[in-house]
């Protein structure tokens, strides 16, 4: 059979990571990403295990050689490992180079060897401070102690553990050492992001979270000696290494536009429809070809005629201090 051509969009930027949300339900509730009251999507809208596979191997034989799955909270959805073992085949056959996921951590306990056994070796983590009653505040919710333990287990696992951490104005600016030096103590490298404008959080106030990372990175360099990593990822990461700790720490600065040149990514939301950027309202829907026939040809005509869209940046603007080029849907909707 021959190859199918790569996933190339109209500025030449080769696609190849899928970013796959396979629910928007989650078991917190931040602050920053959902409202207290959210109304989940019925059951029924959401692509099914089968579905989500058929996609995702779509994508896979479309030249996509980097899938992380996440959500809403992706370990909450039912059966779940069942996308994971199916995953694994593509690995088994190369085409596939890295499986990952995005996850709270709540449930890692129960399911960091189910994971690492379908071949997952890396998860990222979230994790805004180490404090338990902060904790409590911005995820709704609690639970850090279970978190901890998910951490544990991933490690004793064998995953390697990206701890993800959003800057907060005023809720764990204080934190920044101590979440460094707990990383760097158990061998996990750490990135920031800064708050980006989306979805409707009711009554909390974006700009008031908003803390600029040009600023946490100012309190790092205080203290330690910033070495720039040439390391690209297509992503809006950039890298530093600490040279007094070896540490590398990640910045996701989404607001700027540095990164959108070599953007090799789309986002796949748990009701099928394709995100060409993470900053822009158009999207693709493409349950509906996908369900329109058995055969995959009429969902890859589909994917390659949504990657003609893809547009060349976004259009998030915090500069005139009011949230501009806010995005109507929230993350949990597109996966983070
Ligand atoms: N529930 C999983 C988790 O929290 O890791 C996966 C989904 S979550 C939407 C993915 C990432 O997006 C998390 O690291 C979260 O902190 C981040 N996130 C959510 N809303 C955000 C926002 N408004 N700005 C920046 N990051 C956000
Ligand atoms: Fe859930 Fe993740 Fe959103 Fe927090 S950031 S509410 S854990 S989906």
């Amino acid at each position: 059979m021959d190859t199918p051509a790569p996933l190339i969009d109209p500025f030449f930027r080769t696609i190849s990571y899928l970013r796959v949300s396979v629910t928007d339900r989650c078991d917190f509730r931040c602050v920053y990403c959902m409202s207290e009251t959210m109304t989940f999507l019925p059951r029924k809208a959401l692509l099914t295990l089968e579905e989500l596979d058929r996609m995702c191997s779509a994508f896979v034989r479309l030249g996509v050689s980097k899938l992380r799955v996440t959500g809403g909270e992706p370990l909450v959805r039912r059966d779940i490992m069942t996308l994971f073992r199916a995953m694994t085949r593509h690995l088994d056959s190369g085409a596939l180079k890295e499986l990952t996921l995005t996850t709270n951590g709540s449930q890692l306990e129960r399911f960091a060897g189910d994971l690492a056994a379908a071949g997952v070796r890396r998860v990222n983590v979230s994790l805004d401070t180490l404090d338990e009653a902060k904790f409590a505040r911005i995820t709704r919710r609690g639970r850090l102690p279970q978190v901890l333990r998910g951490i544990d287990a991933a490690q004793d696992a064998g995953l390697r553990v990206k701890i993800n951490t959003v800057a907060l104005k005023g809720i764990n600016e204080d934190e920044v050492f101590d979440l460094q030096a707990w990383c760097a103590a158990r061998d996990m490298d750490l990135t920031f992001i800064e708050v980006m404008p989306m979805g409707d959080l009711g009554r909390e106030d974006r700009l008031n979270q908003y803390w600029s990372l040009k600023d946490l990175r100012t309190r790092l360099a205080g203290r330690f000696t910033l070495i720039d990593m040439a390391a690209h990822t297509g992503g809006p990461a950039r890298y530093v290494q600490l040279r007094e700790t070896g540490q590398k720490i990640g910045f996701i600065t989404p607001l700027t536009h540095n990164f959108c040149e070599s953007c090799n990514r789309v986002r796949l939301t748990c009701t099928g429809n394709l995100y060409m950027c993470l900053g822009q309202e158009d999207m693709a829907d493409l349950r509906t070809p996908l369900r329109a026939s058995a055969d995959d040809s009429v969902l890859e005509g589909a994917i390659r005629a949504a990657i003609a869209r893809k547009p060349k940046g976004h259009d998030f603007d915090y500069s005139r201090q009011k949230a501009g080029g806010q995005i109507s849907r929230h993350m949990s909707h597109t996966g983070g």
